[in-house]
């Protein structure tokens, strides 16, 4: 979004009452449950809303979206929902400091002529790439770090009618996300880590120690701030850019793909936290599972346990010495092996064998018992 100092203000004061509304809801729960023993209703904590705006020192709510404030309730709510769900943490209080500023807007939001039209802002020039396919339901408004503000929408359309088709065993590929490279696919193809992941995290560490030399509460030391803001956001573009391109691309040139489980919180205990890209592992994962259903195409994620940097594509022989330093090795059975390239392979076959139990690839007609890495292709052996 390009907003001028107006609309910067109006689009901060709408995230401050939103920061500010949670706040205050969170707190009706908490008091409610602990008077009641039992959980407010959606009813009645919109109510209490209504009457909170009512109160003449709640003057300047008025400045705001009704529905985005209702839209609060509604995210409390599904926080909650989550966390009794199990799949994330107890809602928190959000500090000024620390939580980014944001709102969503439920309803349609228009978009027309390079503009988005935001209740209570105002038409906010936006820059966009491309048109927005099918209906708008809602729109989330968000700030970074470095100051910038983001809309991103919510659209609904019709999915074309394309059959679920089997994959082909020549058409699936294994991908073995590693330390040295980003990946290695099991067609030999390699995918390097960019450049800059490196390059940016020695400019961070740079602009991070001489934001720790700045005096506190100095205007050197707001300016030093932004600027580790600016480069730390800029990584995040260049590496969300880096992972859609990177996942597109896997999509579109095949049928099937075959992923490691990279549990994110077995691999922190490893060298590979270290690694430029542990951030974008759960991200990469996430692209491909919604980029296959989309595409009508298949994923299958191997299970995190399942040795397939250690084990022979060729002979299937477990190498219990492989150290995490080996980059190649060879096998009793005679084969010599690149780490990741077998581990690749490895991935692709175990991947096809979870595919081909669920029906979505082809069954083999390859009858050999030699054969258990469908380096065949299913039928030459
Ligand atoms: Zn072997």
């Amino acid at each position: 979004m390009r907003p001028n100092a107006a609309e910067r203000e109006a689009l901060s004061r709408m995230a401050g009452a939103r920061r500010f509304i949670w706040n205050w809801a969170l707190a009706q729960r908490g008091a409610y449950y602990r008077e009641t023993g039992k959980s407010i209703s959606h009813g009645e904590l919109s109510r209490r809303l209504t009457e909170l705006k009512r109160q003449p020192e709640m003057a300047w709510l008025k400045e705001v979206d009704s529905q985005a404030m209702q839209q609060v309730l509604v995210d409390l709510q599904r926080a909650y929902v989550n966390f009794f769900e199990k799949r994330a943490r107890y809602p928190k209080f959000k500090s000024r400091k620390r939580d980014k500023a944001r709102f969503r807007i439920p309803q349609r939001v228009k978009i027309a002529d390079g503009r988005v039209y935001v209740p209570k802002v105002g038409s906010v020039r936006i820059r966009q790439s491309r048109a927005v396919d099918g209906d708008t339901k809602s729109a989330t408004f968000k700030r970074d770090a470095s100051g910038n503000w983001y809309v991103s929408l919510v659209t609904e359309f019709t999915m074309p009618d394309m059959p679920l088709v089997p994959a082909r065993i020549e058409a699936t590929v294994g991908v073995d996300l590693g330390l040295k490279d980003f990946a290695v696919l099991s067609t030999g193809e390699c995918i390097p880590t960019p450049k800059f992941f490196r390059q940016s995290q020695v400019k961070l560490r740079r602009a991070q120690r001489v934001l720790a030399r700045r005096e506190k509460l100095s205007n050197r030391r707001k300016k030093a701030k932004r600027a580790a803001a600016r480069i730390q956001a800029k990584t995040a573009n260049r590496r969300s850019d880096f992972l859609h391109k990177v996942t597109t691309e896997l999509v579109r040139n095949h049928e099937a793909i075959c992923i490691e489980d990279l549990s994110l919180k077995g691999l922190a205990k490893t060298k590979l936290a270290k690694s430029v890209l542990d951030a974008g592992l759960g991200e990469f994962r996430r692209e491909l599972e919604y980029k296959t259903v989309w595409n009508r195409k298949h994923l299958a994620v191997v299970d995190r346990f399942y040795p397939s940097s250690k084990t022979c594509h060729v002979c299937g022989a477990v190498n219990d010495l492989l150290a995490l330093a080996d980059r190649n090795w060879t096998c009793a059975c005679g084969a010599a092996h690149d780490r990741d390239f077998n581990a690749s392979l490895n991935i692709k076959s175990e991947g096809l064998n979870i595919l081909v139990a669920a029906g979505h690839a082809g069954t083999l007609n390859c009858s050999s018992s030699e054969c258990k890495t469908f380096a065949c292709g299913g039928g030459s052996c």
